[in-house]
């Protein structure tokens, strides 16, 4: 029998009721690792009364108890960070460094979240009215939720548990059940930071743990990151069940390469954006839009570079790239370039049908380079969520950002480039939630927030810093009067005196 990864779910480990169990491959190899559990109904039940009974104790728990129970989560993180990444690697199949890069990222959440004494400050005002002053809170919502992608297995769920649970929620995670095994690990060190048990439930499974949840009449509030048409279930279901919700879907972005940028550093960046975790980035670049007559120039320092990549299992410190998630990512990914192919894309760089000797049974497609790709061309308009990245020309500026905001999605864009009012101009006018000039993965640091707009985010919170904290509290406003006789009745609207 195989390893089972379980719930954790009131401080512990539990298989718990149901006997659904679903496979956890290891992508380099191709073989099940080990098994996980899929929460049914009584599970989701478990979870959430877990969290209800934890919540008015952690709510009245103090803004400094909680803080020095996140300083210590953090540092046992850290502590754990080779392990934790060594998990990532194992279930995920992205390369080592790049997974210590995510616990990193992660843990930048934490450290945000210890500050929450700060972040939680309310406003006074003395003397709105003669002898009446007010004040301003926020408060937490009780039990809220957050469902998450595979391609980061620590970092999204760090991106809303800390923040959270720091505000005074407590919290069911339901992670992706492809990389199950971190999220348990998260939660075990944080119980033994000193989180009382209940404060985080880990709820292992698929679609039918989602819907259950979207559904509970327990759940405050939902957070979740995933695909674009789970994102707009999410956010149709569980707002219409009365929660607040958050849900950050896929993504499509562009990198526009202006003839006067520098092209080296161009292809450099492209190349790291592009392939760098077998593309399985939100925030991964998929689209190279050349601008003017250096095109050609751009697609071979990419090519040149591309052709150079190692590509082997994330464990071992010479590959620079992975295989990918799933043997169903990986045959979407090359029927998607075949398509391309078919409809007049050129393959300058070919990954299809790509192995490391000895790994053949893996989930492998080696880096691709598709140019002349048009935006009618499914390759174009599909997220591949692969190593592919594909170069659509274009004439002008304006003809490039025309592209870019005329695509569904809206989460990153970068402009390449050395005219500092040609950037001015893109950073105004694209619409897209996170810009980067010269920066071709503009993820915000944790005391800023992450969202895209249009197809990339459902409602209209991003996720950490200040707008997290906005999304797990509720704000109330106190007016206070303290008089020493009575005023007598007055019926008329109140007005400042
Ligand atoms: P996914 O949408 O398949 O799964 C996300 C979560 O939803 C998982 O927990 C999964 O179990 C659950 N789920 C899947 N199908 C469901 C269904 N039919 N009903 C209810 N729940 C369901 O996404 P994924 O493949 O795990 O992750 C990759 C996607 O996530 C990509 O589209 C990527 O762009 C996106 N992503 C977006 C961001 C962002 O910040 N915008 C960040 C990371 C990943």
């Amino acid at each position: 029998m195989s390893e089972l990864v379980p719930h954790w779910i009131d401080g512990a480990r539990t298989p718990g009721g149901s006997e659904r169990r679903g496979p956890v491959f290891q992508p380099a190899t191709g073989e099940v690792a080990r098994e996980v559990a899929l929460a049914g109904p009584s599970d989701v039940d478990a979870a959430v009364a877990s969290a209800a009974k934890a919540s008015h104790d952690w709510a009245e728990t103090s803004l400094s108890a909680r803080t020095r129970i996140l300083f210590r989560f953090r540092e046992l993180v850290d502590a754990h960070r080779g392990e934790l990444a060594r998990l990532i690697t194992a279930e995920h199949g992205k390369v080592l460094s790049d997974a210590d890069g995510e616990v990193q990222r992660g843990l930048e959440v934490v450290e945000f979240a210890t500050g929450i004494a700060h972040l939680l400050k309310g406003e006074h005002s003395d003397g709105i009215s003669r002898g009446v002053d007010a004040h301003s809170l926020r408060q937490p919502l009780g039990v809220v939720a957050g469902i998450t992608p595979f391609n980061f297995p620590v970092m999204v769920p760090m991106w809303m548990f800390p923040v959270a649970i720091a505000c005074g929620n407590t919290f069911v995670l339901k992670p992706s059940d492809r990389d199950p095994s971190a999220s348990v690990r998260l939660a075990e060190l944080f119980t033994e930071a000193g989180l009382p048990p209940g404060v985080l439930n880990v709820l292992q499974g698929d679609a039918e743990a989602v819907d259950a949840l979207l559904n509970h009449p327990g759940i405050a509030a939902v957070s979740f990151v995933g695909s674009t048409p789970i994102a707009k279930h999410v956010y149709a279901t569980a707002a219409a069940a009365g929660k607040r919700v958050q849900a950050l879907g896929g993504a499509k972005n562009h990198m526009v390469v202006l003839p006067d940028a520098d092209i080296d550093a161009a292809a450099d960046a492209a190349v790291s954006a592009g392939y760098g975790s077998a593309g399985e980035r939100c925030m991964a670049i998929s689209v190279v839009v050349a601008v003017g007559d250096r095109g050609d120039e751009l697609v071979e320092a990419i090519a040149a570079r591309t052709r150079a990549l190692k590509t082997g299992p994330g464990s071992d410190e010479s590959s620079q790239m992975g295989p990918v998630v799933t043997a169903a990512a990986r045959d979407r990914i090359v029927s998607l370039v075949d398509a391309g192919e078919a409809a007049g894309a050129r393959p300058v760089v070919d990954g299809r049908g790509q192995a490391p000797a000895g790994h053949e049974s893996g989930f492998w497609v080696g880096p691709t380079l598709l140019d002349h790709v048009t935006p009618a061309m499914p390759v174009y308009t599909e997220e591949i969520f692969g190593p592919v990245l594909s170069v659509v020309r274009a004439d002008s500026f304006e003809a490039a950002l025309e592209l870019v905001n005329a695509n569904p999605y809206g989460n990153g864009a970068a402009l390449f480039t050395t005219d500092g009012l040609a950037a001015r101009e893109f950073e105004r006018r694209v619409t897209a939630g996170m810009v980067g000039i010269n920066v071709p993965i503009p993820v915000p640091m944790a005391y800023y927030s992450f969202g895209g707009w249009k197809d990339s985010l459902f409602g209209d919170t991003h996720v950490h810093g200040a707008e997290g904290v906005r999304f797990y509290t509720r704000a109330k406003a106190v007016t206070t009067r303290w008089p020493r006789q009575a005023h007598g009745i007055d019926l008329g609207f109140p007005t400042h005196r």
